[in-house]
């Protein structure tokens, strides 16, 4: 039987690949891949790069090359069938992993490469794999007696069992939400978009009037624009109980059992290796050296922060009793009269902007900079097999007319489609016998959809989201390093991997760059100098506020897996409610669970590591003051950054490439500046 998942070469046929291909393609590739690596480990005597490695490396390559579009159908156009077979084969993934990374011969092939004379004559990149590897040996446990191994692995199939139940229950807790409006009235102060977007996806569901959902766009304009203060509450309860023992659907999808049990794997697992709690262990692989470190810069960024956060909240408190009559702020009134605020502040809403960032305009804007940047010119492609019909497809070429990479592009929200943004590779660079594969993204975001025949019209913080993405989308295709398990991200310190897509932002503030992506979307007019000064000046509205919360995720985090005791338990909610009370300035509903669908570090890579935006900001931020010094187009400095950053990845150590590119160590200032912060 035919399986499209085996017989691809270059881009996976998706419109092909169904549930029933998964389990066999990933059964047969498992089982070739072990016969290879037995064959690899008895045969070759004298080990070196070429005969051992470089083999080794490409049988991780292919696995990764099928694996790639059956996780990412998962994430994407998530259905029943797809989601049992994807869990059945991440269970055997994983064990092959962790035999892998516990298999003696294939350490000490390594090591012997790495005490050979040999060693000197690879490159760096050559180089940083094999210390990078041996390195992940030790933190999948080559040195502990076979029982730990033993037990090492259980933990780590169990892991990734319960995160992927974790990340399911959170999108099966968001689709079960639906509120269907037959009174317009109730609907009051949404602004026409989002009104029709939820009558679009009314009619989508054979329903009459307007259907409001649990989507982050449709969600987030309830919060901002609701005159219902009901109706906004109802939605703000659905929203942060999702997955938990609270509101509409208590019980049903509940995540809590599922959070105690992985931070108690996770600790178990650290301490197996020999660290005192996983923050340890998570650290062993980031460039922050110590945990001490990282608790002081959170500490020290909060309070900075914190009475700017505590002014935010003041001013808007004021407002509403001055202007609404209202003496008592809920949960669910904070960003409606937020909203307000920002309104009779500075005049201006997002929804203001929206025609000004219609989806073309936006896109070929961005182009536009990374052409002027780095001299790269992407043209769309046409024809390509995707798994959704609003799928777009690019490829990237320098000026040397050299193809660099490709990426899909899935711009919006819809059922069954993970929520946030994000970049996924498909393809990753590598060099064999002469020849270049060259790397392919997935760009995944959430965005609102188009309204009948216009073009979808983007808010700003969505066209910011945009930017973030594609920054790690160059990363990952630009890089020109040969060697796969240091080039794009791969082997690039967690808490450096967010340089690229924090310093891509920053062109959404400038009035250079603003000028290649906003226009209007009928008249074609320029975003008017007043509108631009008006989003400028509130561009650190509430600035204070979203730092102290992106901190309190940062630090309840952190602290949730470095102070993980077993004879108390993780005490979640306690760790929460404890870093609240020090840094947050909004006080959140009792009920409140967002712990629950905290996928980032329950389902995703960030656990003991959601510091890591706040950390690489610094280096980005850094990063982006030597363009405002030189020109935010300087083609110099383009290039500098080309060279040290995006293209050499994981090759290098982060502090030294940034050293490389700044010519000093990174500095705070340029982050507390860009946010309004006194340094
Ligand atoms: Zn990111």
């Amino acid at each position: 039987m035919s399986n499209p998942l085996l017989e691809f070469q270059d881009l996976p046929p998706f419109s092909h690949i169904h549930a029933v291909h998964v389990e066999p393609a990933i059964d047969q590739l498992l089982s070739e891949s072990r016969q290879h690596i037995e064959h690899l480990a008895i045969r070759v005597q004298d080990f070196t790069w070429e005969n051992f490695i470089q083999p080794l490396e490409n049988i991780k390559d292919r696995l990764n090359k099928v694996w790639s579009p059956v996780s990412h159908l998962n994430a994407v156009m998530n259905n029943e069938a797809l989601r049992t077979a994807y869990n059945n084969c991440i269970t055997k993934i994983t064990e092959f992993n962790t035999a892998l990374a516990q298999d003696q011969r294939i350490y000490n092939a390594y090591h012997s490469i790495k005490l050979g004379t040999g060693f000197s004559q690879l490159n760096s990149a050559q180089q940083k794999t094999i210390t990078d590897a041996l390195r992940d040996f030790h933190l999948s446990g080559i040195d502990l007696p076979e029982d730990q191994q033993q037990r090492f692995r259980a933990i780590k199939q169990l892991l990734s069992k319960l995160t992927s139940q974790f990340a399911d229950n959170v999108l099966d807790a968001t689709n079960a939400w639906k509120k269907p409006v037959s009174d317009e009235t109730q609907l009051a102060g949404l602004p026409d978009s989002a009104k029709a977007i939820a009558k679009q996806t009314a009619a989508a569901n054979q329903q009459p009037g307007w259907l409001l959902t649990l989507d982050f766009p449709c969600y987030y304009a309830v919060m901002s624009y609701a005159d219902n203060r009901a109706l906004r509450k109802e939605m703000h309860d659905a929203y942060v109980t999702r997955a938990s023992d609270q509101g509409p659907h208590a019980g049903q999808w509940d995540n809590s059992k599922i959070m105690e049990e992985i931070l108690a794997l996770r600790h178990e697992l650290a301490l197996l290796l020999g660290f005192s709690n996983f923050a340890e262990y998570s650290l062993a692989t980031k460039m922050a050296d110590s945990t001490a470190k990282v608790m002081d810069f959170l500490h020290d960024l909060a309070s900075r922060a914190k009475p700017y956060a505590q002014k935010d909240l003041d001013a808007v408190t004021r407002y509403a009793r001055a202007h609404h009559n209202m003496d008592q702020l809920e949960p669910w009134d904070i960003t409606y009269y937020s909203e307000k605020l920002r309104q009779h502040d500075y005049a201006i809403t997002q929804e203001e902007l929206k025609p000004y960032f219609p989806e073309p305009v936006v896109l070929n804007g961005l182009f536009d900079i990374v052409k002027r940047l780095y001299g790269l010119d992407i043209q769309p492609v046409h024809g390509i097999d995707t798994w959704h019909q609003d799928v777009k497809f690019f490829a990237i070429s320098d000026e040397h007319n050299q193809l660099r990479g490709k990426f899909f592009i899935d711009l919006y929200a819809r059922p069954n489609k993970r929520g946030g943004a994000w970049m996924g590779q498909c393809i990753g660079r590598k060099k064999q016998d002469g020849r270049i594969q060259t790397p392919v993204a997935y760009l995944t975001c959430n965005f609102s959809p188009p309204i009948g025949t216009d073009p979808a019209l983007f808010t700003h913080s969505e066209v910011l989201t945009l930017f973030h993405e594609f920054g790690h989308g160059l990363h990952h295709m630009l890089t020109q390093v040969d060697n796969i398990s240091v080039s794009g991200i791969n082997g690039v310190a967690w808490d450096a991997v967010e340089l690229p897509s924090q310093f891509m932002e920053n062109f959404c503030w400038e009035q250079e760059s603003i000028d290649l992506i906003a226009r209007h979307y009928r008249s074609g007019e320029a975003l008017p100098e007043a509108l631009f000064a008006k989003m400028t000046a509130a561009k650190n509205f509430q600035s204070g506020m979203q730092l102290v919360r992106q901190l309190e995720f940062s630090l309840f985090d952190f602290r949730l897996h470095l102070e993980y005791d077993p004879s108390s338990g993780a005490r979640i909610q306690e760790t929460l409610d404890n870093v609240r009370q020090q840094v947050a300035v909004v006080k959140s509903a009792s009920y409140n669970r967002f712990q629950h669908s905290f996928s980032h570090i329950f389902a995703g890579g960030y656990a003991a590591g959601y510091y890591s935006y706040k950390w690489a900001e610094i280096l980005s931020a850094d990063a982006f003051a030597k363009f405002e010094e030189t020109g935010i187009f300087n083609r110099s400095t383009g290039k500098q950054f080309l060279h040290a950053i995006l293209e050499q990845g994981g090759s290098k150590e982060p502090m030294a490439l940034f050293k490389e590119f700044r010519g000093r160590e990174p500095r705070i200032d340029a982050l507390l500046r860009h946010r309004g912060i006194a340094a």
